[in-house]
């Protein structure tokens, strides 16, 4: 394994000040479940030669809400994400994902802002943020912003984030009274198994049934976690019955081919897709039973 030198910094502006001075030969790390499995496998940044460990950094813990925004911590585990008292009486669904990461030893160390710098295209905890149009914010020495999460993630396994950057929190606005969330997650059959498929839905309707709102983010089958607006636009503004729902679930197939092409696992992905997508449209739409 290549050798790194490891600084624990006291602060996160002493942190900002380290990657400032290093640029990109320095690497944050805060749970390690990802950068470990990188530097065995010697994928580390080849520059790479210091890692910050953020993990001690009280700045990064803690979920709050402030001003109708929920805020939580970059340095959350997904641990406590899923038992949250906030997160679970306002998106229950963002602790389902985070429940279902990996194995217990995972969640205790690995963080909600890890899964989205690393941004696979399983990250589990991506498609619920991205229906709830969560925000991320990134700190430097020279400052902060905040990025949209659907503008932060740029490519497969790519991020805006730049290398004298750390991710502080993500924050989003919380969902109006009345609107229903949901997470499903489709995994082999072993242990601890990544996503093969996932689906985030967040929607609001009339006091007719009419969809005022409708975001939908299915994971694990396109090279990067997206929303699928094509499929909202559909929804959005209408009553749902059984052939919008089909209609719904076909476009949402249609919509993963010509994102991913037809690969070798398309013959099974297709029509699960459709299946997954349609069961969670009526449990969620029509209150129908899974
Ligand atoms: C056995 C196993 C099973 C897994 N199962 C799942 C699963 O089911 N679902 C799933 O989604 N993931 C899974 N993962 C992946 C991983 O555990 C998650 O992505 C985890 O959330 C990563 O967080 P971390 O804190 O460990 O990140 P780290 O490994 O510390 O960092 C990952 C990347 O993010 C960067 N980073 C971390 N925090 C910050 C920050 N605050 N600011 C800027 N950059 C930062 C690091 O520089 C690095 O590039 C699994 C991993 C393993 C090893």
């Amino acid at each position: 394994m290549k050798r790194m030198r490891i600084e624990q910094p006291a602060s996160l502006a002493d942190a900002a000040a380290l990657l400032a001075e290093h640029g990109s030969r320095a690497l944050c790390v805060a749970g390690a479940t990802d950068v470990i499995i990188s530097w065995r496998k010697g994928e580390l940044p080849e520059a790479a030669e210091l890692l910050v460990d953020i993990s001690g950094l009280k700045e990064l813990r803690g979920i709050r809400e402030s001003e109708g925004q929920i805020i939580i911590g970059s340095g959350t585990t997904h641990a406590e994400a899923e038992s949250d008292p906030l997160l679970l009486s306002t998106v229950p669904f963002l602790c389902e994902a985070a429940a279902s990461v990996g194995s217990p030893q995972i969640r205790n160390r690995g963080t909600i802002g890890g899964n989205i710098v690393t941004s696979a295209q399983c990250a589990d905890t991506i498609p619920p943020l991205l229906v709830l149009d969560a925000e991320a914010v990134l700190v430097s020495a020279a400052g902060e912003r905040t990025v949209a999460l659907s503008d932060f993630l740029i490519g497969p396994k790519q991020t805006a984030i730049r290398p004298e950057e750390i991710m502080r929190e993500i924050r989003f606005t919380r969902p109006p009274e009345g609107a229903r969330g949901a997470f499903v997650k489709l995994i082999r059959r072993e242990a601890v198994a990544k996503a093969r498929i996932s689906l985030a839905l967040l929607a609001a309707a009339d006091s007719a049934g009419k969809l005022t709102d409708c975001r939908f983010s299915p994971g694990s089958v396109t090279p990067q976690p997206q929303r699928f607006s094509e499929v909202e636009r559909l929804l959005c503004s209408r009553v749902p019955d059984e052939q919008l729902i089909e209609e719904a679930a076909e476009l949402t197939a249609a919509v993963m081919i010509r994102e991913s092409g037809r690969r070798w696992s398309a013959p099974y992905k297709e029509p699960v897709l459709k299946t997954l997508t349609s069961r969670l449209l009526r449990r969620i739409l029509m209150a129908e039973e899974a």
